[in-house]
């Protein structure tokens, strides 16, 4: 029997794109080849690297100022290739502290050159986003986490700065509207929300690039892989298509505008449960609660192990809280279908 899977990542993927990625591994496109054993400059795959990128750009409605990556080493590797591509020798960054991604973010950044942390939400436990904080034009840049995915808060709304904005969108690209032309540099690893694990996907505006006075290494160059229209080595041949697949599979189901409203329905449907059943607690504060992960806690600890119980045998997976965090987590990304969450509810009810 499939679960119901509200795993944080890496996490669930439309059913008919894990069969028709396993198709692929087999037998690609009817060539007699497996995806995994063709030249990735071979007709066949050149194209799906092309249609990677074109299709970013479409869902998210940007222009050609921007340029699509697809990269490996993660989001991880991007909190060091963003401060090496738009942090100047002698400029300082700005950095809004929301958790521990965001923490991460800070410590490789650090390690190129002078950061501030303009505002942080550490003092409550990262169950915040802070708000009423300046940015100047004496930064090179802004960095902030859109979703917190371990504390589950999301930033509503983004600070108008006087600088570039970069942007760690791993746990929320693709499953809200949003004014993406705002952004000079986004990137998310493909795993929560748009594909398997393998691949990060990078959106540079590509006007703010080389200025920095840097000499950067090449793999960390993104002008580099922008000539190489990500090809520069290797790239990721499954993850990319696999993503592919994925946002295919959004963009004929009518794109963000008609995931982000089936979002917001399994969002308001966990949390008025959360809000309303006296054995559960929200955990994020209320206006900043997250579209995509739920945290929440039980009250009564007497209550756990039948709780427990009741959500494993109900076949669902991956609701314990991130083991920074304890308690529960429910991550409601775009292929999670309705009904899981309302199965959810049911056994959040059942428990007396
Ligand atoms: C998971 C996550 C990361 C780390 O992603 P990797 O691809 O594993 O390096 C970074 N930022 C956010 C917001 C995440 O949710």
């Amino acid at each position: 029997m499939k679960k119901h899977n509200f795993s944080a990542g890496p996490c669930i993927l439309p059913q008919e794109v894990f069969q028709q990625a396993a198709e692929a591994v087999l037998d690609f496109n009817g060539i007699g080849l497996s995806l995994l054993e063709i030249s990735h400059r071979s007709k066949d795959f050149v194209p799906v690297m092309e249609e990677a990128r074109a299709i970013v750009k479409r869902l998210l409605h940007l222009n050609d100022d921007y340029e699509v990556l697809f990269l490996q080493g993660g989001a991880s590797l991007q909190f060091l290739m963003a401060p090496y591509n738009l942090l100047s020798t002698t400029g300082k960054a700005a950095y809004l502290n929301t958790g521990k991604w965001a923490s991460n973010a800070i410590i490789e950044a650090k390690k190129l050159g002078n950061v501030d942390v303009v505002a942080s939400s550490k003092d409550e436990k990262y169950s915040y986003i802070p708000k009423n904080y300046q940015v100047g034009a004496e930064y090179d840049y802004f960095h902030c986490t859109s979703n917190n995915t371990i504390y589950g808060t999301q930033m509503k709304e983004f600070p108008k700065v006087d600088t570039l904005v970069a942007c760690d969108m791993s746990s929320d690209i693709f499953s809200r509207q949003l004014d993406f032309s705002k952004f000079d540099l986004i990137y998310a690893g493909a795993q929560k929300n748009m594909g398997p694990a393998g691949t990060v996907l990078v959106v540079v505006k590509k006007e703010i690039l080389g200025k920095t006075g840097r000499d950067i290494p090449s793999y960390m160059d993104y002008s580099l892989h922008i000539d190489k229209e990500s090809m520069f080595n290797t790239p990721p041949v499954f993850a990319v298509y696999t993503s592919l697949l994925t946002l295919q599979h959004l963009e004929k189901n009518g794109g963000i505008a008609a995931v982000e409203k089936i979002n917001e329905q399994k969002a308001q449907l966990l949390y008025s449960e959360i809000d309303n059943n006296p054995y559960f607690e929200g955990y994020a504060r209320k206006e900043d609660r997250s579209l995509m992960n739920v945290s929440f806690n039980i009250t009564d600890e007497s209550k756990k192990e039948a709780f427990d119980k009741a959500w494993i045998d109900a076949g669902i997976n991956g609701l314990n809280g991130h083991r920074s965090l304890g308690g529960y987590r429910a991550s409601l990304y775009n292929n999670l279908p309705l009904e899981s969450v309302q199965l959810l509810v049911e056994v959040m009810q059942s428990i007396k």
